[in-house]
């Protein structure tokens, strides 16, 4: 199993970890697209250079109102996958074990499944809504347009599996507030104490979002699949599935906006430097 890397933040009342649910591959093409339009789209299937084993992580947020946990990573099921979709046949592969999952990996930190009040996803791509059933008991929390998005036949074909859901599973709408935070126009706050606080990150996904952990003078970002990177946030290079070139690329510089305004410590969902970022503090450098 995967160690899990946490990080306590400064009035160590706030303790973030990062939990890596398995491994994924995916191809280069995906990671930082290729060409424009339909093209771009297209390479994650088609092209055949395969990237590195990456990590799924999940984060977990012990907050005193609750533990809040973002994104529940990858689970098992998602080793076979419906062969029917040129996606799941052609551009990934999952690794993972059973106590590789969310739910063990937070019990074996002291957190069971009544401590988490709070789910929130960025988005609801497999590998970020994999470990739902871990968490009877929490309300769960996505933006309401990709709630919608994921329905029907034509959620499955953009390759969401919402009939891979627990049978209980329905999740709540973010609520939007009009109330700015930095570059991004609309924020949620995710608890009483303002301290964590989700912003629209759309691109990967037309309504992704972020979660943001305000720590002093610091934050950090959990950024779902903002960027498959830090390296690309900065570079402004977007991914190869997002389907709105000039929205993504609107978001990575919101967040590199972001980042010159306060120390931003960035952690991707499939940044293999992510967890070491978070351990050792290290926030994001943007070249003015
Ligand atoms: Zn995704």
């Amino acid at each position: 199993m995967s160690a899990a890397v946490d990080s306590f933040c400064k009035d160590k009342h706030v303790r973030i970890h990062a939990i890596e649910t398995g491994r994924v591959r995916i191809k280069e093409a995906q990671i930082e697209g290729h060409g424009h339009g339909l093209w771009r789209q297209l390479q994650p299937i088609l092209s055949q250079d395969w990237a590195d084993w990456t990590p799924v992580y999940a984060w977990a947020i012990e907050h005193p109102e609750g533990v809040i946990v973002v994104d529940t990573g990858s689970s098992v099921q998602l080793k076979s996958l419906p062969r029917w979709h040129p996606y799941f046949q052609c551009a990934v592969r999952f690794d993972i074990a059973p106590e590789q999952e969310v739910g063990p990996q937070l019990r074996s930190l002291g957190i069971g499944p009544r401590d988490v009040k709070t789910v929130v996803l960025t988005h609801l791509h497999i590998d970020h809504d994999g470990g739902l059933a871990h968490f009877p008991h929490a309300r769960i929390f996505a933006s309401s347009d990709e709630i919608a998005r994921t329905s029907g036949i034509s959620g499955a074909i953009l390759g969401y599996l919402p009939q891979r859901w627990p049978k209980r599973f329905n999740p709540e709408p973010l609520a939007w507030e009009a109330s700015p935070y930095g570059p991004f126009v609309r924020s949620a706050r995710l608890t009483k104490a303002g301290d964590v606080i989700a912003v629209p990150t759309p691109g990967h996904t037309p309504s992704h979002l972020s979660v943001i952990v305000c720590d002093g003078e610091d934050q950090i970002m959990l950024a779902g699949d903002a960027s498959y990177l830090e390296t690309t946030m900065l570079s402004g290079t977007i991914d190869g599935v997002s389907p709105d070139e000039t929205v993504a690329q609107a978001t990575l510089a919101n967040i590199r906006a972001l980042c010159a305004q306060r120390p931003t410590i960035y952690l991707p969902t499939h940044d293999p430097k992510s967890a070491e970022r978070l351990h050792e503090r290290r926030a994001a450098t943007v070249r003015s």
